[in-house]
């Protein structure tokens, strides 16, 4: 059922309801499932906006495998790049290791690709992505995304973990904002 949702100054509306949210994360797990069993992946759930996504996809997996949640801390470069995003919160050695990114939503894709190249340095024997949604009309960079649960067009979406303000982060569903 289409429900309206007011957050602030904005007003949502019932974008992807949770039945179609947890039928795709269902697909991707068993992707993950078949794709990296006897690998022990090592899944880094980027905090705060993959909380739930990182949940449902866990409780569908089979395989041994390990999580650990990580967080991308914005601070104010000096250089000309102006906002750098630095990796805060990894305490595993992800040397020779199977890393599967999990993320809440990519973009414009510079956050993911600045996570790559950060989880990169520390040699890893791969590195994964795995996220809820994607906006390919806004991808800046080239990525590989390995697995992508649903792709939406560049609408601005709260709920099920995403939010506005930090708000929202809460509602099962995803809504759209409609103005
Ligand atoms: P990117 O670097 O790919 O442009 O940005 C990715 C980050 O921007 C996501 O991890 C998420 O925090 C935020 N983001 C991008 N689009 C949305 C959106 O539609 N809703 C919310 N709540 N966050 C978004």
């Amino acid at each position: 059922m289409q429900q309206t949702i007011h957050i602030k100054d904005k007003r949502f509306r019932t974008f992807i309801p949770e039945a179609d949210i947890l039928r795709e994360v269902r697909r991707v797990a068993e992707e993950i499932n078949r794709d990296m069993a006897g690998k022990n992946p090592l899944f880094l759930s980027v905090l705060n906006g993959s909380f739930m996504f990182t949940s449902d996809l866990m409780k569908c997996l089979d395989i041994p495998c390990e999580v650990s949640f990580v967080k991308l801390a914005s601070y104010e470069g000096t250089s000309s790049t102006g906002k750098v995003k630095e990796l805060v919160g990894l305490n595993e050695d992800i040397s020779g290791r199977t890393v599967v990114i999990v993320e809440d939503i990519v973009d414009t894709g510079l956050t993911m690709k600045r996570l790559i190249e950060t989880l990169e340095a520390k040699s890893p024997k791969e590195v994964r992505i795995a996220t809820l949604l994607v906006k390919p009309e806004k991808l800046q960079v080239k990525l590989h995304i390995d697995y992508a649960a649903m792709e939406i067009p560049n609408d601005f979406i709260v709920g099920y973990g995403l939010d506005y303000d930090g708000l929202g982060r809460n509602y099962r569903d995803i809504y759209a904002v409609t103005d």
